[in-house]
Formats: structure tokens, sequence, C-alpha cells
């Protein structure tokens, strides 16, 4: 049994964020990672995938982008190496390899079982990431046999597909760049959107994000909004990192061929059924981008922008087929692959600290659980709305840090600064 201070679990962002803010803090920790750092973005992401964020928008404590394309968005290989390159800049205590198993409370901190050994310490930060796994709506249970189904955990490029239609489900920034990226290849697809939140990729000569970093939008804290599980809940933009800064919605795939249809409602008998709200759905994701560009417009007013930057317009009402299909015959339209881009969640299932929820979520109030001791990273809006981003790794880790370290000094008169690690 080796003993720390704190155990940070995932060498993600999260946890890279959290362990140089821990080392500034002089408080011994180590990172279990159950694969290598920046795992998630190793394993578990398509080949063409770009970040949808800027590089300058990467930034994390101690370390931002250094590279001459700030405007531009990192391949996967790049952010595998940038968080490399994290990693070793914060000498992060990385041990890779080491699935954490079970984490247990024992009075006075943690025992923590993982496939490498046990460690014991006072403090667990769970940094394992909020995509461990796809979410799969109850009808993909009604699938035909016959019809090739895949998450986007398992989808690497259209080559992996069979010939033939395919049908997505879920139009957010997911599902939204695999329709495109599919129908490029040559196969009809047919997008099933529910609830989305369409932004444009520019807006008035300047990228989304820094119009929402520069405004504080994606400052805003998670006891500043009324309802703050409804704001955990929404889905991701409807946005793609190309070099090109193309438009990435409903609009521009529409134009392209690509077929609209309300949210995946059933499936019965080979028929899949598709929701009558789509209009209703994009009426209001047009609502709310007319107000998110109000607030947009109203910040550079103040913030005497309005010279330096391109005049306000507005976007074009999404288009939606008068009707849109409600019933799909799957083998008569041709639909041999169905791609679940329904979004994600955690796994907690090695978590034997009575903190989760019933569906299985850590309770927590921006980050902190009721476990002492026990702290959360990375989920959406922790604390933050840019939590679950790169960028807002590094805030969250300095307000949890600090969190922690009176913790620690609480429960201890001393803190395990340095202490050697003893070996079972
Ligand atoms: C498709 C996709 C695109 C995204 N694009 C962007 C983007 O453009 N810009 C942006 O800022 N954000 C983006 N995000 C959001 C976010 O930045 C990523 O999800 C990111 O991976 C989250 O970092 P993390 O450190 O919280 O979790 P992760 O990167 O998932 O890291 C968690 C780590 O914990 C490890 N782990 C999990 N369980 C265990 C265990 N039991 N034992 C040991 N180790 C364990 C995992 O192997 C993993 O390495 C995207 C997310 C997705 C899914």
């Amino acid at each position: 049994m080796r003993a720390t201070a704190t155990v940070v679990i995932g060498a993600g962002q999260a946890g890279l964020a959290m362990s140089r803010c821990l080392t500034e803090q002089a408080i011994d920790h180590v990172l279990l990672e159950r694969g290598e750092v920046a795992n998630s973005w190793k394993t578990g992401r398509w080949d063409s995938l770009r970040l949808l964020t800027p590089n300058w928008q990467s930034r994390l404590p101690g370390f931002r982008y250094q590279g001459d394309d700030p405007d531009g968005f990192m391949t996967m290989p790049e952010v595998i190496d940038y968080l490399g390159a994290y990693a070793s800049a914060v000498a992060a205590p990385v041990e890779t390899n080491t699935a954490v198993l079970s984490v247990q409370p024992t009075g006075d901190g943690y025992r923590v079982i993982t496939s490498e050994g046990e460690w014991r310490c006072r403090s667990v930060v769970l940094a394992s990431g909020a995509c461990n796994l796809p979410e799969v709506p109850s009808v993909a249970q009604a699938v035909p046999g016959g019809i090739t189904t895949l998450t986007p955990a398992d989808y690497r490029n259209p080559d992996q597909l069979p010939d033939g239609g395919v049908l997505i489900a879920g139009a957010s920034a997911t599902g939204t760049q695999l329709a495109d990226e599919i129908h490029r290849s040559g196969r009809p697809v047919t997008l099933a959107a529910g609830g989305h939140v369409r932004v444009p990729r520019v807006y008035r000569g300047m990228d989304i994000m820094w119009w929402l970093d520069a405004a504080g939008v994606l400052d805003e804290r998670y006891d500043q909004v009324d309802d703050v599980a409804r704001v955990r809940s929404l889905p991701s933009f409807q946005l793609v990192g190309s070099p090109a800064r193309e438009a990435l919605d409903l609009n521009t795939l529409q134009a392209a061929g690509v077929r609209l249809a309300g949210r995946l409602a059933g499936i019965n008998d080979g028929v899949a059924q598709f929701s009558g709200s789509l209009r209703n759905q994009c009426t209001l994701a047009d609502l709310k981008l007319g107000r998110l560009l109000d607030a947009v417009d109203e910040w550079a007013t103040a913030n005497g922008l309005d010279d330096e930057t391109e005049p306000p317009h507005r976007f074009e009402p999404t288009h939606v087929e008068d009707p849109p299909p409600l019933l799909v015959n799957l083998a008569r339209g041709g639909i041999k692959t169905i791609i679940w881009a329904t979004g994600y969640r955690p796994d907690y299932s090695w978590l034997d600290v009575p903190v989760l929820d019933h569906k299985g979520r850590v309770e927590h109030d921006g980050g902190v659980t009721a476990a002492p001791g026990l702290y959360l990273m990375g989920m959406p809006f922790l604390r933050r709305r840019k939590s679950s981003l790169i960028d807002g790794a590094g805030d969250d880790a300095r307000d949890l840090t600090a969190h922690l370290a009176a913790h620690l000094d609480s429960v201890a008169s001393v803190r395990y600064v340095s202490q050697p690690r003893i070996s079972s």
C-alpha cells in the first residue's frame, strides 16, 4: 500500500490542471490513469476531429498555445501532443496504465484500489471525464437486424460504414460533424434533430468563442444561473473547427443534401418514427441564437467595439421541410447504419462512496461533494459555463485546490508534503 495526500483519477486536462495547482500548493499527490496521458483524445475520438475551440483558447494553468496559428483548430494528434507537453511542463506525477478499480472511504480518507496496487490518501479528485460512455437511447433496442449501429466512441471514419443510407440521431457538435463527413463520403444521410444549440462559427468577423470569452459568457458561474440542472444538461454547440472556419448548422447541412427529421422517437416493425416537434425545436434554436447575438451586440457597443468589428447581422431562420418526415421505413429507405450521437455520460462503476444520484452521476456543489475530501472536475458547468472545456479546467482546479488544501489542513496538522511512499 502506498500513501499520498491526494489521488487524482484521470490524466486528461482536468487531472493535469489539478496536478499543477496541487503542486503550487505543495500538496503531495499522484495521478492515476488507466491509459496514457490524454487517453480520451487518443482512444475515443474519430479521425478527422479537430477541436472546435480555437488554439488560443487551449489555456491551462501556467501553459498556453505558443504556435503560429492561434486562430486555428487542433487535430487530435496535436491535442495529444499539447496535453503531453503540458504533463511534462508541470511534471505531473502520472502513473499510466493504472486503472482505478475501487475508491472506498476509510474514515480519515480513502482507499484507492487499482490494477497496480493500492493507495491510501486523505483526498481524491475525480477527473475521470464526463464522456466515458456513449449515451444510447432505449429506442436502440428496436433497431432491426441487418442495420449496423455505432456510437461516436466506435466511429473513426466513413470507410468503416457499409454502403447505403445513414441515420444519425442527435444534432449537436458530434451529430452535425458526422452528418457532414458521412454525407461527403457519398452516403445519403438523415439527421434526426431534437433540442440543439445553433451558433455561428464567425460573427461580425470574429470567432464566436472569442465573443463568448471576451464578453465573459464562458466565465458565468454555476451559482449565478437560475436553473443549474437545466444548463448542465444543455447540448453542445453546433460547431466544427475547420481550417476554412465553415459554419455548420442545419441550413448548411440541408443545402449540402442532408435530410432533416425530428428527434428519433421510436422504431416499430422497422419503421422509424420521428417527433413532429422539429419545426418548434428549430424555431427555439433560432430564437436563442438571436438572443445570444443581441447580447453580443450590446456588449460590443458598451465596450466600444462597433467601429472595430463588422456590423451586426442576423442569420436565415432554419429551413424545415413541409411537412418534415414523420415515418421512415428503414429497409425501404435504404438505411444501413444508425449512429447514436445522443451524448455521453461518465462511468463511476468503480466509485464505492455514496455520492451518486439515481442516474449514477456524482452529486456535488461546484465540484465539492458531500464526502469530505472527495472532489469532482470536468463536468459540464461544474463551476463555470466553460468547466468542461480545456480552457475551463484551470479556474476550477484553482478553486477546488483551495477547498482541498483547507480540508487537508483541517484533518491533519501536517500535510503529506512529499512524504516517502510506503511500498506494500
Ligand atoms: C467529441 C468531443 C469533442 C470535444 N471537443 C472539445 C473542444 O473542441 N474543445 C474543448 O475545450 N473541449 C472539447 N471537448 C470537451 C472536453 O474538453 C473533453 O471531453 C475532454 O476530454 C475532457 O477532459 P477531462 O480531463 O475532463 O476528461 P478526459 O479527457 O476524459 O480524461 C479523463 C481521464 O480519466 C481516465 N480514467 C477514466 N476512468 C478511469 C479509471 N477508473 N481509472 C483510471 N483512469 C481513468 C481516462 O482514461 C481519461 O484519460 C470535447 C469532447 C468530446 C467528447
